[in-house]
């Protein structure tokens, strides 16, 4: 499997990174190495000081599909989850100022958190729900996928005309404002429509 990502995907997560806005969506991919294993504790890399959550909407693909139109995009998952693109900001930075590729910053072990898997006709509106991730019990980062720049079928649509998209393939749909650091023994827990559906100790 492969996992999709998208950058810049809500315009005050945007702002405060103080990223320009893009005009088609930011896509990077993460290795399947990256997915950190169910009930795994997350380990802060000793190549970082500064790594970052970002919790996001994920979609589970179901079939394969290349070149899909907006319009049947649906038809190609059935699954939604959060997920955590933990991101070594530092590194990132560091990278993005000489316009050379996130990989390390982004596709490095456990940098990939996935959720449990829901069925998507739980919800009336999936470009409608709320979802939220708590640090220690504290709510750190809200969003709501309406305020999505690309709306999850426009995502599918755009990832399939570069890569053909398989069964299995995960995709994240970017990341909310509140973006910020951990610190070990950190507990991060998401919840989408007030259910929980991922949680993770930081080490
Ligand atoms: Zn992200």
């Amino acid at each position: 499997m492969k996992i999709i990502c998208i950058g810049r995907n809500y315009s005050e997560h945007i702002e405060e990174l103080q990223n320009e806005r893009p005009d088609e969506p930011v896509v990077f991919i993460k290795p399947d190495s990256a997915v950190l294993p169910r009930e795994q504790d997350f380990y802060i890399p000793e190549f970082t000081e500064d790594v970052h959550y970002e919790l996001e909407v994920l979609v589970k693909i179901k079939k394969v599909g290349k070149h899909i139109d907006p319009k049947f995009s649906s038809n190609y998952y059935d699954q939604i989850s959060l997920g955590i693109d933990f991101t070594a900001r530092d590194l990132q930075t560091a990278l993005k100022a000489k316009g050379l590729p996130w990989e390390k910053a982004k596709g490095f072990d456990g940098s990939a958190v996935i959720g449990k898997w829901v069925p998507k006709t739980r919800y009336a509106d999936i470009n409608n729900i709320d979802f939220a991730l708590y640090r220690n019990g504290e709510p750190v980062q809200k969003g709501n996928t309406s305020l999505m720049l690309w709306k999850i079928d426009e995502i599918v649509s755009y990832v399939s005309k570069f890569f053909m998209l398989k069964k299995g393939d995960v995709i994240f749909t970017g990341t909310p404002a509140g973006v910020g650091k951990i610190h070990p023994n950190d507990y991060l827990s998401g919840t989408l429509e007030k259910e929980e559906l991922l949680s993770v100790k930081i080490k």
